[in-house]
């Protein structure tokens, strides 16, 4: 729990004070702060983990604010420390960050999920929303709204997220061709800044704010409180998958898909290389449409590309939906023995992920390092990507599901700090590997480091334009290179709102008391 991944190579300033408080004066200082929750200093290892399982730092202290003042206050007392400390302050959503992101060596996490204020309140009308806690779990938010008919719109694939964890990068899935990310759906932020002032803000009020913590990977404020876009909500999914073996094929539908008017609800798709007995593993959940030939289907030595839609069933649908199926598939070009259907509540369609990680608990293999890479692909280089890696650098997924789909930017709301690529239509496309812990073999952490390093060599090689979602750097001049021209405008905002440096430490942007240029 003591390994320390600040990058020696970073180039951020010294603190600026001539001497430092030691940590039992700091301690003492936490203890005699008036919470309406508590802080505790033992049972903290838990905070020094998160999904990634690769980064471990321990904190000094974990936070279980009750209240936004218990999180003003703790940020006040640290900020008022000024240089005379380097402690830090990270929000920890539920940890599922990748590389440490929400940890703080030797600083205080606020943990939360404790902080349970304001309680859910729904806003019916015209354009409904609800305002939730900004440590609340987007799957409570789902079984509440839908209590009300009602539903968010935008979603990650995996649900037992917070609403300030997922907020603080974007929130992107196969909805966010239609409605944006989920920092597009979100009409008001409460925020405690870097000072411990507690700020108000939306596209209209303290704007500078609300768009810089949008996608701010934490470094502006804590979000204690968000006001979540809703709409009707479905009652049951039409979930859908078709394969291709050429990829322009499948690219070029996918992109027709997201720029038609008449299309699905959901679009993404995954790369399938190199595997056995897939049409078994499907036969579980979907129904080939064919099953003869479908059966027939080898996937081993291939590279196959599988697309998955979904189409929402309303309650009060009065159209044939299964003629309107018919209709988009008949446009598309999928190899047409191998249509797979399913219809499923839409409850469980959200939340299928939670279902493999029951199973892959149950067998250990759920808390093992995961060594993932996201990365934003312009469309334009989405060929060349896909020659150099998929079949070359990558020649199984064995290791894990790799996701592709295209995302349309002008459906995003601009001037968050979110980064993407130039162009207006890109791809995200997720290697989700899972490494068998001391396996020194293909599915071991070094084997599958080193593939993403050649995947991220070759992107940088080629000039293709590539950005990192969920970014991993750890110097501030990776940083500047990944922002761009949006450097500027981040760095100004990280002097305006947390001057000290104190919020989030573990993104490894800045390093408190750093001086600004
Ligand atoms: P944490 O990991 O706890 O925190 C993430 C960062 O945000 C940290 O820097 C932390 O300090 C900061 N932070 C946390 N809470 C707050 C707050 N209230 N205010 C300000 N900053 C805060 N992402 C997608 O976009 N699409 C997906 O489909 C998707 N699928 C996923 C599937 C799985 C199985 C997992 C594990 C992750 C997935 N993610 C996906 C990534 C997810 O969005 C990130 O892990 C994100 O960090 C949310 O996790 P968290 O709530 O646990 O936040």
């Amino acid at each position: 729990m003591n390994k320390n991944h600040l990058s020696s190579k970073q180039t951020l300033a010294k603190p600026t004070a001539s001497f430092q408080l030691g940590s039992s004066t700091i301690r003492s200082s936490l203890e005699h702060l008036k919470l309406d929750g508590n802080v505790s200093f033992d049972s903290i290892d838990h905070a020094a983990k998160d999904f990634g399982n690769r980064y471990h730092s321990l904190p000094l202290a974990v936070m279980h604010p009750q209240s936004v003042s218990d999180i003003s206050s703790t940020i006040k007392l640290v900020f008022a420390m000024g240089g005379s400390s380097d402690i830090t302050v990270a929000a920890r959503g539920r940890g599922h960050s990748l590389a440490g992101q929400a940890q703080a060596r030797g600083g205080v996490i606020m943990s939360m999920e404790s902080l349970r204020h304001p309680e859910m309140r729904f806003y019916p009308g015209k354009m409904p929303y609800v305002d939730v806690s900004g440590g609340e779990l987007w799957i409570n938010i789902l079984h509440e709204s839908l209590k009300h008919g009602l539903t968010p719109k935008s979603w990650t694939d995996y649900l037992h997220l917070t609403v300030g964890g997922t907020l603080s990068n974007a929130g992107v899935s196969g909805q966010a061709f239609r409605h944006g990310p989920q920092i597009n759906n979100v009409h008001q932020l409460e925020v405690v800044t870097g000072t411990g002032e507690v700020v108000r803000c939306s596209d209209d009020e303290n704007s500078d704010l609300f768009h810089g913590v949008l996608g701010g990977l934490g470094q502006f404020g804590i979000i204690t409180r968000a006001r979540i876009a809703l709409g009707p909500a479905p009652t049951m999914v039409k979930w859908i998958r078709v394969l291709y073996s050429d990829f322009s094929i499948f690219t070029e539908d996918q992109e027709f898909l997201i720029s038609s008017q008449n299309s699905f609800d959901y679009i993404e798709g995954f790369v399938i290389i190199n595997r056995t007995g897939l049409v078994n593993d499907w036969r579980s959940s979907f129904s080939p449409k064919d099953p003869v030939r479908a059966s027939q289907l080898q996937s081993e030595g291939k590279v196959l590309f599988c697309l998955e839609v979904a189409k929402y069933l309303y309650p009060e649908n009065n159209y044939d939906v299964n003629q309107n199926i018919e209709t988009i598939l008949s446009e598309l070009n999928y190899i047409p023995s191998t249509l797979f259907q399913s219809e499923v509540p839409y409850v469980q369609f959200l939340d299928r992920v939670h279902i493999s990680e029951m199973k892959l608990r149950k067998k250990g293999l759920w808390e093992i390092p995961h060594p993932w890479l996201n990365l934003l692909v312009p469309k334009s280089k989405i060929h060349d990507f896909a020659a150099g890696v998929f079949g070359n650098i990558i020649r199984d997924t064995s290791n894990g599901p790799i996701l592709i789909y295209p995302v349309n930017k002008s459906q995003w709301r601009n001037g968050t700090s979110m980064v993407t690529p130039e162009e207006d239509i890109f791809y995200l496309v997720a290697f989700l590997s899972s490494a068998i812990p001391y396996s020194t073999g293909k599915d071991g952490l070094e084997h599958i480091l080193s593939e993403n390093k050649r995947i991220l060599n070759f992107c940088a090689s080629t000039q293709l334009g590539v950005k990192q979602y969920l970014p991993q750097y750890s110097t501030q001049d990776e940083w500047k290179a990944h922002f761009g021209k949006q450097w500027e405008v981040f760095s100004r905002r990280k002097s305006t709102y947390d001057p000290l440096a104190i919020l989030a430490p573990g993104q490894r942007i800045f390093k408190k008391a750093v001086a600004f240029q």
